[in-house]
């Protein structure tokens, strides 16, 4: 569960980019969070992932109270969720295989685990026959469906996507949501920020939408003024 408590951050310059958030997503629930550029989603999406602290409030990720968290203790948290960025970060010059596979071997996993668990991954995610394939040589849907199987790979409660279909064509983010639809259906929580509003009226879903800084609308699917 993620839990937001009055929740502001006001960055050393002086811009506030969330104000006074209260926010609500409970375990099991895919939601989408949009907004226009500057919105603050990205602040956002760094509170919840510890690379920020706020200002003022609390938020709270599974268990974890991200502002009291100690310093040797992000890590770990950060591996308990799954993160698929924009940019997929694929690590060029290890294949797909590999890309997946190190994702477990970070965390000390044997190799007789690994080996099971890395092609059944990429067998959900339809790319059990690119294994040997280096990330270059793959479409941006494609990379990002490497990212999403190395996001899934250690079983994570949640999954937190930052613009995941922000460098991919419609048809492919389309799928790429799919995907996740799929994934959340067998129970994980999905937290994905996105601008492409034809994207989200595709899915029936809960729509957070946040304008300079602030909650506007919270609902299943797009606000009529969308
Ligand atoms: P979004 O992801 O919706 O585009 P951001 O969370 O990136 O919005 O930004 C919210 C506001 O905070 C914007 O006004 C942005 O310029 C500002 N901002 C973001 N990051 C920083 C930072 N590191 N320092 C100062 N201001 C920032």
């Amino acid at each position: 569960m993620i839990e937001l408590n009055s929740v502001s951050k006001v960055y050393p310059n002086g811009t506030h980019a969330l104000d006074n958030i209260d926010l609500t997503i409970e375990d099991g629930e895919f939601a989408f969070i949009v907004g226009a550029s500057g919105a603050g989603k990205s602040t956002l999406i760094k509170l919840l992932l510890r690379e920020e602290i706020p200002t003022s409030g609390n938020v709270y990720v599974n268990g974890f109270d991200l502002v009291k968290m100690k310093r040797r203790h992000i890590p770990m948290y950060r591996r308990s969720l799954g993160v698929v960025f924009q940019d997929f970060r694929l690590i060029p010059n290890m294949n797909v295989y590999d890309n997946v596979a190190f994702a477990l071997r970070v965390t000390n996993t044997p190799t007789k685990e690994v080996r099971k668990k890395v092609p059944y991954i990429l067998n959900l995610v339809g790319l059990l026959s690119k294994a040997k394939v280096y990330p270059e040589e793959l479409s941006g849907g494609e990379q990002q469906r490497v990212a999403l199987a190395r996001a899934l790979i250690n079983n994570p409660r949640l999954i937190i996507a930052d613009e995941p279909t922000g460098n991919i064509d419609p048809q492919l983010s389309y799928e790429i949501v799919d995907l996740l639809s799929e994934i959340n259906k067998v129970g994980v929580t999905v937290v994905m920020v996105t601008h492409e509003h034809g994207l989200v009226s595709r899915f029936n879903r809960r729509v957070i939408t946040i304008n300079d800084g602030v909650i506007v609308s919270d609902g299943i699917g797009l606000p009529k003024n969308y």
